[in-house]
Formats: structure tokens, sequence, C-alpha cells
């Protein structure tokens, strides 16, 4: 049943069940036959971590030109806002071809997030040296304060900006992330499959970006579930199938690989573009995320913060929701709420107000659906 359907059939339904739920208790809403998925344990002494990501948001996109500093070439790769994680390889494979026509054969890479691990990998399948000189590594990086969720529309761009040259551009890194995220599935589920599932009482308002940079028979279509067909209480129920990342081990498995393939981990800052002049490389690719606001001057990149709250781990659930107020993505180190983003916030203290909020959106779910 695609979305249109599903509007007409809840329209007749949920006359039905709204004059109902006057009178009938939440256990009414189900039969023995209502699905069942296992609940999250949802409180707030179960929270282990709380952490506030600062996502690298540019209004154009992310940056991919190149220019040169004194006699080297600078292949920006940066700006990639809450899509990242989904489109790393997709970027760094077009920042790959850049740095080989330079007909350079060692590159420096700036930057050891995500963005970064993917670009220097794409150069070693090539059989090229790479060293990467970073400031932070890995767990310290905004990219392991991430959701970790298949999403390469989300904050890439100001829907206003998108130009026929950004949608192809997007669409070819997104294609290509997209089948190489596919290469790294049943690799001890680094990457892997789950259902997400929209549980809501008002259909969700219209995601502007998400509606226009759409590809079209990418990923399987999302689902509206009938009331038989779902265990939750909210009128609205959709399921996808989507992707997602397990933060840690996926990023330790990229660097091991990294270093087995003889690449070389610097750990720096730079603070003038004179150092970055003065490496012996004459080919640097730039992925240093926020980072570049100030070392390249870039003062169309801005923050979007974003906190995510983790709770203890839980083998049995292995799924992702969103409901008004919050979101959860089950990961193997722990299930992780989130939801929210501050244009322009540089401050990186968690808000336990926020955390509240959002343990209390996911809970209304969990109390009252069939697990
Ligand atoms: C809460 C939250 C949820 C998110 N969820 C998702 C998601 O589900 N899916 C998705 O696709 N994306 C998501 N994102 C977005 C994603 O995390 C970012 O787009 C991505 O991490 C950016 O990666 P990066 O490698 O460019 O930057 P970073 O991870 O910030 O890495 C930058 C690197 O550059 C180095 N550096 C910076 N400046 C200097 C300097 N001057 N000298 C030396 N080194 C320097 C840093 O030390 C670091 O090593 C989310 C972001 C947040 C905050």
């Amino acid at each position: 049943m695609d979305r249109r359907e599903f509007l007409a059939s809840a329209g007749l339904a949920g006359l039905v069940v709204g004059a109902a739920s006057c009178v009938s208790a939440n256990k009414n809403l189900y039969t023995s036959r209502t699905p069942k998925i296992p609940k999250v344990k949802v409180s707030l002494d179960r929270i282990v971590k709380e952490t506030v990501g600062l996502r690298p948001f540019r209004p154009s996109g992310p940056r991919s030109d190149c220019e040169m500093l004194g006699n080297k070439t600078i292949v920006h790769n940066y700006g990639h806002g809450g899509s990242g994680w989904s489109l790393s390889w997709g970027t760094g494979s077009i920042a790959r071809e850049k740095a080989m026509a330079t007909g350079e054969k060692q590159f420096a890479v700036l930057g050891c997030g995500v963005v970064g691990i993917a670009t220097a990998r794409l150069l070693q399948e090539r059989g090229y040296e790479v060293t990467i000189y970073a400031k932070d590594l890995p767990p310290h990086v905004t990219s392991s304060r991430a959701t970790g969720t298949w999403s390469p529309a989300s904050r890439v761009c100001d829907p206003e900006k998108i130009t026929p040259a950004f949608r192809e551009t997007w669409e070819r890194a997104c294609r290509f992330s997209y089948q190489t995220y596919q290469n790294l599935l049943g690799m001890n589920d680094i990457v892997s499959w789950v259902d997400e599932y929209s549980v809501r009482n008002e259909m969700a308002p219209a995601n502007l970006l998400e509606d226009r940079l759409v590809i079209e028979g990418l990923l399987p279509k999302r689902e509206w579930l009938k009331r038989n067909e779902h265990p939750f209480r909210e009128r609205y129920v959709s399921r996808l199938s989507s992707m997602m990342f397990n933060i840690p081990s996926y990023l330790h498995r990229q660097l091991s690989d990294f270093i087995m393939f003889g690449g070389k981990i610097v750990v720096r800052e730079f603070t003038r573009l004179e150092d970055i002049d003065a490496l012996s490389e004459k080919c640097v690719i730039n992925c240093t995320g926020l980072g570049a606001k100030a070392l390249f001057n870039d003062q169309e990149i801005t923050p979007v913060s974003g906190q995510l709250s983790c709770l203890i781990p839980q083998g049995e659930v292995n799924y992702k929701l969103s409901t008004q107020g919050g979101s959860i993505i089950a990961r193997k180190d722990g299930i992780y709420l989130g939801g929210n983003g501050i244009v322009g916030n540089w401050d990186t203290t968690p808000s336990r107000e926020q955390t509240e909020k959002v343990v209390e959106a996911i809970r209304q779910v969990m109390d009252h659906m069939r697990g």
C-alpha cells in the first residue's frame, strides 16, 4: 500500500478507531495475530553516554573543487552536513579522480573522520602512498558522534540551492557510496540492513530536501502498514528497509585496513596554510570537516549541532524508529536516541533536558507497543 492508498483507508478507519478509543483500553487495539517487536528498555537510568556532534553544514553543499596553494594542489572534500557517513565513499571517489589528475604518487589526506578515511582507502586501492594528518582521531571526531544511518540527503545543502549540476554530482556520489556499502555487508555487521519504522499520530511534515533529493528505485519503497500489520498504538505507521553503520567497529575496521595497506597516520594540528604548504606531498586532500572554516577561511560553513543519548545495548533489538520528538537506532554499541539539530550552535555540552525530552518521546511509543 502506498502513502495515498494508506491515507484514504486511514481516514475511514480513523473514524472507527477514534470513536472506539474513547471506550476501549489499549489492549483492545491488538489481536493475537498483531505482530510483536522487542521493546527498548527506555529510562533515564539506562543512559550511559550523551554526546553532541557538530554537523559541517554548507548551504551550497559539500565542497569538492581544487585550489593551488604555492606549488601544491588542494583537493577539497568537506562540508557534508548530516550526510557525511552516507556520501563519504562517493565524494571520496570524486576527490580521488581530481587527485589522480595531478599525476602525483604520494598523497596527504587532512582529517581522520569518515570522509578522510574513505578517501585515503580509495587512493590506496589504486596503489598510491597515503599519509593521514589529523588533529583528532576516532572516537574524538564528529564522525564518531553520528547516528550512523543511510541519509544521503540529510542537511546536505539548502534546498533552494539545488542546481542541476549539484544534483548530478550528488547522485553520482550517492550511487558510488551505496554500491561500496553493499560490498561491506557481512563483515561483522559494520554495515547492515534494518527495518526502520516511522510511528506517528499525525503525518510527518514534508522534508523539502529529502523529497527533492531522491533516487527512484535505489532503496525498496516505504510501506504503509494497516492497523493489524504493526504493534504500535499510533495511527500513521510505515516501514522502510534501510542501511545502518556500526560506527566504532566500522571506523576501527577501515583504519586497520588503512594501516595494513601501508598507510601512515600523523597526529598534528594545522593552524596556518604555510604548515600545509611545507608538507612533502604535492597534492593534499582536505577532509577537515568543520575545521576548514578556520583553516581555509570558509565563511559559508556552519555547525548544526546534534545530541545523541545512548542506552545500554539490547542484543534482541535490531530496528530503527522515529516518532514525534525523537528517534532510536539500535547499534551494537548501544541504542542511540536523538533527533535535534541547532543551526549555528558550537556548544558541545550535552543537555539533560534534551535527553529527558527524547527519552519521554520514545517511552510513550514503547509503553503502548505490543512487544
Ligand atoms: C548527531 C549527528 C548525527 C549524524 N548522523 C548521520 C547519519 O546518520 N548519517 C550520515 O550520513 N551522516 C550523519 N551525520 C553527519 C556526519 O557525521 C558528518 O557529515 C561527518 O562525520 C563528517 O565527516 P568528516 O570526516 O568530514 O568530519 P570529522 O569527522 O569532523 O573529521 C574531521 C577531521 O579533520 C581533522 N581536522 C579538522 N581541522 C583540523 C586542523 N586544523 N588540523 C588538523 N586536523 C584537522 C579532525 O581532527 C578530524 O580528524 C551526523 C552528524 C551528527 C552530528
